[in-house]
């Protein structure tokens, strides 16, 4: 099994903030620009907030990478702006090829990615054909063209129930902690990649014991690409959306998140009265790589959204013609699993109805 080294990539410094004045004139200015252009923003959710807030003034929207695609695919603007990661930009590439797919920054990169280099994904592949690969959506176009199955974090589980209820074997790319995660929830035995994200990575389960005794009353809410012994200590696990819905259907009003930072905004807009605190990521004086924040998502910057608005040709990122149509059919049987889901109710439902993707 090829497992990456991932102390050896190197981690962009994120820019110079703007003063708040510059923020504002950049957001103005930029709402105008993107109507005039008829363009559309589409910002993840762990991007800085100044980035969230361009989204929401101009119409635009904010989520996770696959709801992203899917609002990017529905809008009728023909060209869309992805403040994310490159294989974000490549997912709403795949769902809408007739559109401009414009990258603020083109080297804005994933671990994860990173960690699935697809040559070598695809010998791994060749050498277990029996198995049916599911591959996590933080991956690269050619990796997607590579599986069976694309998930969520937000569905993940379920699928990987399905499949195994199904008896199928299963080889599960890249996050080496959610693979783990998915296997104590549903008794699947899978062939597990061992990529992992940086910054969920980091965090660090003894440390957040003590940060749980000076705040007893806050839950712990944990996305389930963290270490298995800080998901363990978690009153909520789940992808980024649900966190933020859980945040709201929870008693508590103090809360110890373990996600990227940047869902900070989005949680604090919806519901204003909860405090939030950062889970630690290196302990006591140690240091870390991303302190809680994706260091390609901070690349995202307005000025560099207005500069793509300036030369499109220059920040377009495409998916050949091969690699798309093969991805979109794992990516398809996603979006068609998850609407039986919804409409069953549950995977034995989906089952004991036959309804076989
Ligand atoms: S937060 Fe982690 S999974 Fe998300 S883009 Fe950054 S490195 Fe990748």
């Amino acid at each position: 099994m090829f497992i990456p080294d991932l102390s050896k990539i190197a981690i962009p410094k994120g820019p110079a903030p703007l003063t708040q004045m510059q923020i504002d004139e950049y957001i103005a200015s930029l709402t105008k620009k993107l109507h005039d252009k008829n363009a559309v923003l589409i910002a993840h959710y762990y991007t800085n907030p100044e980035i969230q807030k361009l989204a929401q003034a101009s119409g635009g929207f904010i989520g996770d990478s696959l709801e992203m695609a899917r609002w990017g695919r529905d809008n009728s603007a023909k060209t869309v702006i992805v403040a994310g990661v490159r294989f974000m930009g490549e997912t709403a590439a795949i769902l809408s090829p007739e559109k401009n797919i414009i990258m603020p920054e083109l080297t804005a990169e994933c671990s994860l990615d990173l960690g699935c280099p697809h040559e070598e994904f695809a010998k791994f592949c060749k050498e277990h054909k029996e198995y049916a690969v599911v591959v996590y959506a933080n991956t690269s176009a050619k990796v997607k063209a590579l599986a069976d199955y694309v998930v969520t974090s937000s569905i993940a589980l379920e699928m990987v129930e399905y499949l195994h209820l199904l008896g199928k074997k299963i080889i599960w790319a890249p996050d080496r902690h959610l693979g783990s995660y998915i296997e104590e929830h549903t008794g699947a035995k899978m062939l597990r990649w061992q990529a992992h994200c940086i910054v969920h990575d980091e965090f660090k389960a003894n440390a957040l014991a003590e940060l749980k005794e000076q705040h007893p009353d806050a839950a712990i809410m944990v996305h389930p690409e963290s270490p298995e012994a800080v998901t363990k200590m978690a009153d909520f696990v789940g992808s980024t959306s649900q966190i933020l819905h859980a945040v709201g259907d929870m008693p508590n009003k103090k809360f110890i998140i373990a996600t990227d930072t940047g869902i900070f905004y989005k949680i604090l807009q919806a519901y204003p009265d909860r405090e939030l605190i950062p889970a630690p990521t290196g302990g006591a004086g140690a240091t870390c790589q991303s302190c809680a924040h994706c260091p390609w998502m901070r690349l995202n910057t307005l000025p560099l959204i207005d500069k793509a608005l300036d030369n499109l040709a220059d920040h377009r990122i495409t998916v050949d013609v091969e690699t798309r149509e093969r991805a979109l059919v794992s990516l398809n049987r996603l979006l068609d699993f998850s609407a039986n889901l919804k409409k069953y109710g549950s995977v034995e439902a989906m089952i004991n109805a036959r309804v076989f993707i």
